[in-house]
Formats: C-alpha cells, sequence, structure tokens
C-alpha cells in the first residue's frame, strides 16, 4: 500500500492523526524538501527514508523518476509512505503518482494535509474569506511554465475582489504584480509575501502591488503571496509571528 501522504504545511504540529499513524507504520519513506523533518523522527526503527526533493523550479529529480520510485519501493514494501508538503493534490502532483499506481496495479490511499495555501496566510493573521469583505479565494500557481509562449494564467479572472494565493511565484513577483495592474487594480492594493510560514523562521511582508517587489525580494523560500483586500486585517489578527 502506498499512502499519498500530505505533511502539512510546516509546524509539524498540523500533521494529520492518520499521517502520523501511517509515518509511524511506514517501511520506507519517500519525502519531499517541504515536508518537515521532525517528522521522520517519528518512523520506526529500521524506516528507508528516499529523498526525492526539488527546490522551487529546479527539480533535483523528474517527476516521472519520483513515480517510479515510489512504485519500485512499492514492489519492495508493504508500508510506502509518499510524504508530501501541505496537501498531496494542491499543486502536490500526487494525482499524477497516483495515476502511476494504479496503471501499474498498486493500490493507494490519499491522505489529505493542511494546504500551505490557508494555513501559512492563517498564520500570519490573514484570513483567506472574511465577511463583508471577500466571498471566495482563489489559489494559483506562480510558476508558469517557461517554454510555454502565452500565460497559462487567465489573468482576467481575477478582476474580482477575490483573495488571490499565489503558490511558488516568489520569484515572478514583479510579473505578478504587472500583470494585476493591467487588469485594472489599482497601483495601493494589498500584498502579502510569507516567507517559511508556520515555522520558527516564518516572515511576513506587507506592501502594495507597485512596492512588494522590491520589499520582498531578498525573503527566502518557500514563500506564498497573498493578494486582497483580507491583508489589511493582519494589523488585528496577527499573532504567530509576536510569540
Ligand atoms: N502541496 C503544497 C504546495 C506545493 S507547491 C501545499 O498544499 O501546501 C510549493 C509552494 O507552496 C511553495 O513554492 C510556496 O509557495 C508554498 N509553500 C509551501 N510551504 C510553505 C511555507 N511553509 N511557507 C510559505 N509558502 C509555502
Amino acid at each position: 500500500m502506498v499512502y499519498l501522504t500530505g505533511a502539512g504545511p510546516g509546524d509539524m504540529e498540523l500533521l494529520t492523526i492518520k499521517a502520523l499513524r501511517v509515518v509511524r507504520e511506514a517501511d520506507v519513506i519517500i519525502y519531499d524538501r517541504l515536508a518537515n523533518p521532525d517528522i521522520l523522527a517519528e518512523a520506526k526503527d529500521g524506516c528507508e527514508f528516499v529523498y526525492v526533493g526539488k527546490k522551487d523550479s529546479h527539480h533535483s529529480m523528474p517527476q516521472e523518476q519520483i513515480n517510479e520510485t515510489i512504485y519500485q519501493n512499492a514492489l519492495k514494501y508493504k508500508n510506502v509512505v509518499r510524504l508530501k508538503g501541505g496537501d498531496p493534490l494542491v499543486f502536490g502532483r500526487g494525482g499524477e503518482e497516483g495515476i502511476y499506481l494504479r496503471e501499474r496495479d498498486i493500490d493507494f490511499e490519499f491522505i489529505p494535509g493542511i494546504t500551505s495555501a490557508i494555513a501559512v496566510p492563517e498564520y500570519a493573521g490573514i484570513p483567506v474569506t472574511h465577511r463583508g469583505i471577500t466571498v471566495s479565494f482563489r489559489v494559483v500557481t506562480g510558476h508558469e511554465s517557461k517554454n510555454k509562449e502565452q500565460s497559462q494564467i487567465t489573468w482576467e479572472n481575477f478582476k474580482s475582489d477575490d483573495t488571490i494565493i499565489f503558490l511558488m511565484g516568489l520569484h515572478r513577483l514583479k510579473h505578478i504584480s504587472k500583470k494585476l495592474m493591467e487588469i485594472g487594480k489599482p497601483k495601493d492594493y494589498p500584498v502579502a509575501v510569507i516567507s517559511k510560514g508556520t515555522t520558527k523562521d516564518e516572515k511576513t511582508i506587507v506592501g502594495t502591488l507597485d512596492t512588494i517587489w522590491e520589499l520582498a525580494k531578498e525573503l527566502p523560500t518557500p514563500a506564498l503571496i497573498v493578494v486582497g483586500k483580507v491583508v489589511e486585517l493582519r494589523e488585528q489578527l496577527s499573532w504567530f509571528e509576536q510569540k
């Protein structure tokens, strides 16, 4: 059995009880850079660890090879845990891993994780929805494939005041801000960038569409971008970084 498991956004205590159980029972854990390494300390003696991490857009191992690694381990071991940052199906490529295994008759289960898209803003005191401010939120990849001529993102969709959360977008922050101003958002529209969210190194920088690029360019990854009026609530709701 392969458990395609969400490790949560960073804070070890945001791991689900189910994920913790399969980690403790695992014969092998195949893990990412984004998964908190303290989780591995929960594994039983003799558990094997396989690192298949990627750093942002730089794939240290191509997805096809990760799929094959999971498959080979599934042939060898009874309990295989594929541990992925956040939720396995939110830009986690867990779906591709599931399809690869299904095609080879390997049983799998998805174990949802707390996604950084919601939890990281929450630790920074930014609710992704708030009554009277926004009625929906979108989670978008900020990392567009370089070899595509055209943008895969339909920028026109972002004209409303929905909260927009960009994952994998720090290196494209200037481009993202520019695009949002082009479709008519004011240049003083609120933006936050949160780095290493839910960990002791969490850092948040708040700015506007025209300033954030300059303010946040030095922040370390992983980082996500929140665009929307909810960012202003941080003044009243910030809690974690004060600790
Ligand atoms: N499956 C993951 C997301 C994978 S995409 C999830 O559900 O959380 C990787 C992106 O997630 C990073 O580029 C970054 O934008 C974001 N991310 C993940 N962990 C983060 C953290 N602790 N702090 C800030 N951003 C994070």
